[in-house]
Order: C-alpha cells, then sequence, then structure tokens
C-alpha cells in the first residue's frame, strides 16, 4: 500500500468528494482535511468517488487507530456536517508582527503597527489588517453579486461559504471557484505578514471589483488602479462613500455610477466647461 493514497486520486474526483462532503471533514466541518477511502485502499485499489470521504486530521487518526468505526464514519458520509450549514467553521490564520502587507493586482499596501484598510466600497472594509495587542489580525468581506458572503475574515477566523462550485485549498492558497475552471476568488497567506488577493472579482453594493496580477480593476475598467504603492495609509482605496473620518489615498467617489440622473450630472459638467470658456475668452 502506498503511504498516501490520496496523492495519487484524480482532480476531477477530489473535486466532487469536496462538493458532495462540503468542503470540510464530514464530521466536525473542520479544515484540514484528508481524503479517506473508506474501503481501505489495501483492500480495494481505485479511487471511486462514491468510496471517498473528507477527514479532519483528527477523526481521521481516530479511524487509523481503532477509535472510531467505519459504520460511524459512512453514517457522517451520508449525512455531512457542512451539508447543513452555509458557511465553514472558522479556520484560524496565523498572522502576527508589527508590519502587514496586502498585495492587491500589482498595489501594495503596508502598515507598521497601525489598523489599516485597502479597499473600502461604500464605508465597508473589503480587506484590511486590524493590529490590536502589538499584533496584526486580518479581516475581509468577499461577496458575490448577490451580495452573498464568499470569504469573511474576522480577526484571523476565517469562514468560507460551503455553497460555492469548489472551494480548493493547496498548501497556503485558497481557491474559490463559481463554476467549472472559473475562479471567483484566490488568495494567498503568507504568516505571519502578507496575504496576496492573487486574482478574482467580488462585489459590494453593485461595485465590481476585478484583480489580475497586473490591476485593479473596478466596474467594467471605469477605473483601472495599478503599480501603486501605499504606506502607513489608513485607508489604500476607497470607492462611493469613505468610512466617516478617515481619508484615503485614492477615492473614487463612483462618478460612473450617479446616484441621480446621467443627464443632470452631464448638464452640470456641461455648465462648468461653459462657465470656463466664458471666463477665459478674451
Ligand atoms: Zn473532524
Amino acid at each position: 500500500m502506498s503511504s498516501d493514497p490520496g496523492r495519487n486520486i484524480p482532480a476531477p474526483i477530489k473535486r466532487q468528494v469536496r462538493q458532495r462532503c462540503g468542503f470540510g471533514c464530514v464530521i466536525c466541518g473542520d479544515y484540514p482535511y484528508q481524503y479517506h477511502h473508506m474501503i481501505p485502499y489495501a483492500v480495494d485499489p481505485a479511487h471511486k468517488e462514491e468510496n471517498l470521504t473528507l477527514l479532519c486530521d483528527k477523526h481521521h487518526k481516530k479511524v487509523t487507530n481503532r477509535l472510531l468505526t467505519d459504520a460511524t464514519v459512512s453514517a457522517h458520509n451520508a449525512d455531512p456536517y457542512n451539508q447543513h450549514r452555509d458557511v465553514t467553521n472558522p479556520d484560524p490564520l496565523d498572522f502576527s508582527g508589527a508590519v502587514a502587507t496586502i498585495s492587491m493586482g500589482s498595489c501594495e499596501f503596508i502598515a507598521e503597527r497601525r489598523d489599516f484598510v485597502a479597499f473600502s466600497v461604500d464605508a465597508q472594509p473589503i480587506i484590511g489588517f486590524h493590529y490590536v495587542d502589538d499584533r496584526y489580525m486580518l479581516c475581509a468581506d468577499l461577496r458575490d453579486e448577490q451580495n452573498v458572503p464568499l470569504i469573511t475574515i474576522v480577526d484571523n477566523e476565517l469562514t468560507h461559504t460551503t455553497k460555492a462550485f469548489d472551494v480548493e485549498r493547496i498548501a497556503n492558497r485558497l481557491i474559490l471557484r463559481d463554476r467549472p475552471r472559473r475562479v471567483s476568488i484566490e488568495l494567498e497567506f503568507d504568516a505571519p505578514s502578507r496575504v496576496t488577493v492573487t486574482r478574482g472579482q467580488f462585489w459590494m453594493n453593485g461595485v465590481r471589483v476585478w484583480i489580475d496580477d497586473r490591476a485593479i480593476r473596478i466596474d467594467d475598467e471605469a477605473a483601472i488602479i495599478d503599480f501603486n504603492r501605499f504606506r502607513n495609509i489608513p485607508v489604500g482605496v476607497s470607492v462611493g462613500r469613505q468610512i466617516p473620518g478617515t481619508v484615503s489615498a485614492i477615492a473614487l467617489d463612483g462618478g460612473w455610477r450617479p446616484q441621480g440622473s446621467m443627464d443632470a450630472v452631464m448638464d452640470a459638467v456641461m455648465d462648468a466647461l461653459r462657465d470656463f470658456n466664458s471666463r477665459h475668452r478674451q
């Protein structure tokens, strides 16, 4: 028997198992988990989807030590813990230290010993670091178009939706897909001090933010922000209303999405240009 048969399970089968089990241990919902062959691989050396389940390290060890029966595992496999929940159990991240960096689309937001928000929409922080008791803790609120939270991080406690098409965790990366081969959000956690929004998109109040390795693009490229570096700035980029009492390095008031009618806005622009012309005309 190979020492780690899970390593050779084809990727599409792993994904089906994750989807069926709700991206967590079928008994307790926890991450990290392993792919467990309910009929041992030594007995049936095949990777059949229906024979695989997810077990966290603790429950996997209990099965190995015969402290948990196959019948109990099968019962939980038939009714996985996370299938009764919209979000996963909190998974603690290990951010700490006195300097923190958020990297998004060729932009970097860096701060030392102070709270900061890298990105906000309508006064709501999307991603930032909270500095408390001499250490940094990550906070994030990444949602889909319907305003449903996809990934939420509150003071280093990570939860994600169990309703995604797929959530894959590979080492320090979290990849959430909303359909086959389409990454919704990919994050990379480099404890103790850096998080990268590698690619993907998120929404807040109808504002779409799309990130790749080159830029942060807002609302179908109404604004593109790239190659900026922000240091010790309370709020890096804010779209719409700013967080009360703060200042932002880049504040986009959302001119491409006026609250009133676009005609009224265009009239005001025309008036301003008319006024300019009359003042400068000889
Ligand atoms: Zn477990």
